[in-house]
């Protein structure tokens, strides 16, 4: 049996999520815009999606938009709200943003004939609030800051960084990607002055390819797909009914908040004390401190890549940084932004929890991590 540790990188769906999917392509096929009684009964289901997601946020359920993605629903949002005013002035985010956030800001100012600027972080990976304040200006249009980071588990200080905002530039759109952070860290919309609130799927025990975008009430975000006006006008394309049943199963069958947490903070620390005796390193936040379900540990003189694949070998998953950044290169920005030092960078491995994983799997894994570092360690790269 394997022992999955990535669960930042993806989830395994729900059983009832994919029950929901086969149900919505079997029985529920039809298009939810059609005429007849079947399709309104697609109809009503993404009603109730939406209800849900809503009722997680404090935000009336028009303002749910379904999108392909998480990286979708950041890219509506940051193109959305800056099309909705005139002229728009500094586009501002942080510096551990997901490539989804960095991407679209940048793309956005060239567009949008303005300037995109990253906001530093702290050594433990949060907003650094005396340089933000800094960067404010009247000319500020649009704030990104993530609710959870994924590699560092930082729970990001948004109701600070609103009341800031509030005071040196009260126009400007505060966006938050909460791709790590919906249904493990509670938010509401309304009380911290959240324009938009990107969330995805795949990352609570649902599917891939569905998204959703949360539009706090009152907020006017310019459509960016254009077309037959599904979604109240503000995404067309025939709606991807099976994706968002499994997104409304899973909003329903994630072991949310409290109880999820209590339980991935418990194989957290069971792994966190097994270790003890290594001299590891924790990157990002006191372990207490961080998202339940992440921790971002270095071994050095092992390299992240040597143990992730001596861990690979023994069925157990973790992953180095961000699965989207596996491929492209060897030390995490992320880390880097952090001002991490080369040497836990290099070694750094991040271990991300569902509600799940059992202490026992922790304790296995982190028996396999005793052997494998004292094998490893002999073998450093002068
Ligand atoms: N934002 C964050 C913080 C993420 O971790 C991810 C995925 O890893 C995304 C955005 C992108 O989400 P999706 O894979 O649904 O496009």
């Amino acid at each position: 049996m394997s022992i999955y540790f990535d669960n930042s990188a993806t989830t395994r769906p729900l059983p009832q999520v994919v029950d929901a999917m086969v149900k919505a392509m079997t029985d529920g096929f039809y298009n939810p815009s059609a005429a007849y009684s079947p399709a309104f009964h697609a109809e009503k289901e993404i009603k109730l999606a939406r209800e849900r997601i809503a009722s997680h946020l404090g935000i009336h359920h028009d303002g749910v938009v379904f999108t392909s993605c998480g990286t979708e629903a950041d890219q509506l949002a940051i193109y959305g709200l800056l099309g909705s005013i005139h002229h728009p002035g500094k586009i501002l985010y942080s510096s551990v943003e997901h490539p989804a956030i960095k991407n679209n800001c940048i793309e956005a100012a060239r567009r949008f004939g303005t300037k995109a600027e990253e906001i530093p972080v702290t050594m433990e990976g949060y907003v650094d609030l005396e340089k933000l304040e800094q960067m404010l200006s009247q000319d500020t249009s649009l704030i990104c800051v993530m609710q959870v980071n994924n590699e560092s588990g930082a729970i990001q200080p948004l109701e600070q960084i609103s009341r800031m905002r509030d005071r040196i530039c009260p126009q400007a759109f505060l966006h938050v990607d909460g791709v790590q952070g919906f249904l493990r860290v509670p938010i509401n919309l309304k009380k911290t002055g959240i324009a938009t609130y990107a969330l995805s799927a795949h990352k609570i025990g649902g599917p891939k390819g569905a998204g959703a975008l949360a539009i706090a009430d009152g907020i006017r975000v310019r459509p960016q797909l254009l077309g037959g006006g599904q979604e109240n006008g503000m995404r067309s394309g025939t709606e991807n009914t099976p994706g968002i049943a499994g997104l409304s199963a899973a909003v329903e069958g994630y072991q949310a908040y409290e109880k999820g947490n209590e339980s991935m903070r418990r194989v957290k620390f069971a792994l966190l004390n097994a270790l003890a005796d290594l001299p590891i390193h924790v990157n990002g936040p006191l372990p207490e401190e961080a998202a339940a379900h992440i921790l971002n540990i270095s071994l050095p003189p092992v390299r992240s890549e040597t143990m992730l694949h001596a861990l690979e070998g023994a069925g157990i998953y973790v992953s180095m940084g961000s699965a989207c950044a596996a491929h492209k290169q060897k030390i995490s920005t992320v880390l880097q932004s952090m001002n991490v030092e080369k040497k836990y960078a290099e070694s750094a491995l991040r271990f991300s929890f569902c509600p799940d994983n059992t202490v026992e799997e922790a304790l296995q894994a982190a028996m396999v991590i005793h052997t494998q570092y004292e094998l490893l360690k002999k073998y450093q790269r002068r």
